[in-house]
């Protein structure tokens, strides 16, 4: 199937630039985590002072990278981009440290796929803003030492739990970002319509909503087949009707769940009679990594009453059994 909910999930860099707030004030939702950013933002920028670093954590599309460019406007600072990765030297990352200014965000994605060797360079630098870069090799290396200047690294990762306890525990402000729900998800849908221009009715951004597995960034590829669909069939209004027609197109089905998400719930049912199974016969079974089951998909299967977590695994509940149309005990 092409139009899966996952494929929908991929960063489409001009459309997510063209819609991703710049301003804590219309950035929707996650309120706990904007209102304590927005505070110790305040608060060192009143003192002068260069801010903590910070570490955004959850699934992918709920607004890490946004959130970033938000700290780092609302700071009046420079931001630079990168990718935990891309950096594969700890060269690349001492030419990146030194050309900071003061007060400058270093936003590193996927910062749980640095590489060992880089990663420990930048606990000084996050400690104490220096590096020790060896120059000359063999008999000659020495070390020297570097001063750069005071910055805020902020982390995004969607695997929390792969960061080391060093790292991990060299963020002042660490944050974990959920799934957004259908009503919030409809405000970020009609703001995300005013600027593409596109005329949409409360129950058409609804129906989005309900279809976006809880994720900003689906909610806005939706939106965008939906104008497309509206435009040539539907005189250009995004009604509910539109909207479900436009979503029944692209294969999208009323619960918004992907295709990894109802594998896991297929697999419970079928292979473990609807559980309790353990993380890692599940992940075995399914051919994904435990980790990535539950940092990724988990978290939204739970939250929408599909699974539950049990103390001798994990069970699927009537919602799950409906989606198949099947009974719990009569897998
Ligand atoms: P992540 O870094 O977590 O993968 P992004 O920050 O790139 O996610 O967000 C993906 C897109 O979703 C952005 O382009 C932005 O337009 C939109 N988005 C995310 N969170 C919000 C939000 N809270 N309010 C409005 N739009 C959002």
């Amino acid at each position: 199937m092409e139009h899966t909910v996952t494929t929908l999930n991929r960063p489409d860099k001009d459309f997510d630039i063209k819609l991703r707030p710049s301003r804590f004030a219309d950035f929707t939702g996650q309120d706990k985590i904007k209102e304590r950013l927005e505070l110790f933002v305040q608060a060192a920028k009143a003192r002068g002072d260069v801010l903590d670093h910070a570490l955004l954590s959850g699934p992918p599309g709920l607004g890490k990278t946004t959130l970033a460019y938000i700290i780092a406007e609302a700071m009046g600072a420079n931001i630079k981009c990168t990718s935990g990765p891309v950096i594969d030297k700890p060269g690349d990352l001492a030419g990146l440290l030194t050309s900071l200014e003061r007060g400058d965000v270093l936003f590193i994605d996927e910062i749980h796929r640095m590489q060992k060797s880089v990663e420990e360079y930048l606990y000084s630098a996050m400690e104490d803003f220096v590096i020790d870069i060896v120059i000359d090799q063999g008999p000659n290396a020495r070390s020297v030492r570097l001063n750069i200047q005071p910055f805020t690294l902020i982390g995004a990762t969607t695997r929390s739990g792969l960061l080391s306890a060093p790292m991990r525990s060299r963020f002042g402000l660490v944050n974990r970002l959920d799934y957004y729900d259908a009503s919030t998800l409809k405000t970020i849908i009609e703001r995300s319509a005013r600027i593409l221009n596109v005329d949409i009715e409360p129950g058409g951004a609804l129906e989005i909503a309900r279809r976006s597995r809880g994720t900003p960034r689906i909610a806005n590829n939706l939106l965008r087949r939906a104008r497309d669909y509206a435009q040539v069939k539907a005189g250009n209004i995004i009604t509910a009707e539109v909207a479900a027609k436009a979503l029944a197109l692209l294969e999208i089905d009323e619960s918004g769940l992907d295709e990894m998400d109802k594998r896991i719930l297929q697999t419970i049912i079928e292979k473990f009679a609807g559980g309790p199974v353990g993380l890692n016969s599940l992940a075995v079974s399914v051919g994904e990594e435990a980790d990535t089951i539950e940092e990724v998909y988990e978290p939204y299967l739970i939250q929408e009453g599909f699974i539950k977590r049990t103390p001798q695994g994990r069970v699927v509940m009537p919602r799950g059994f409906d989606l198949f149309g099947l009974k719990p005990g009569h897998s």
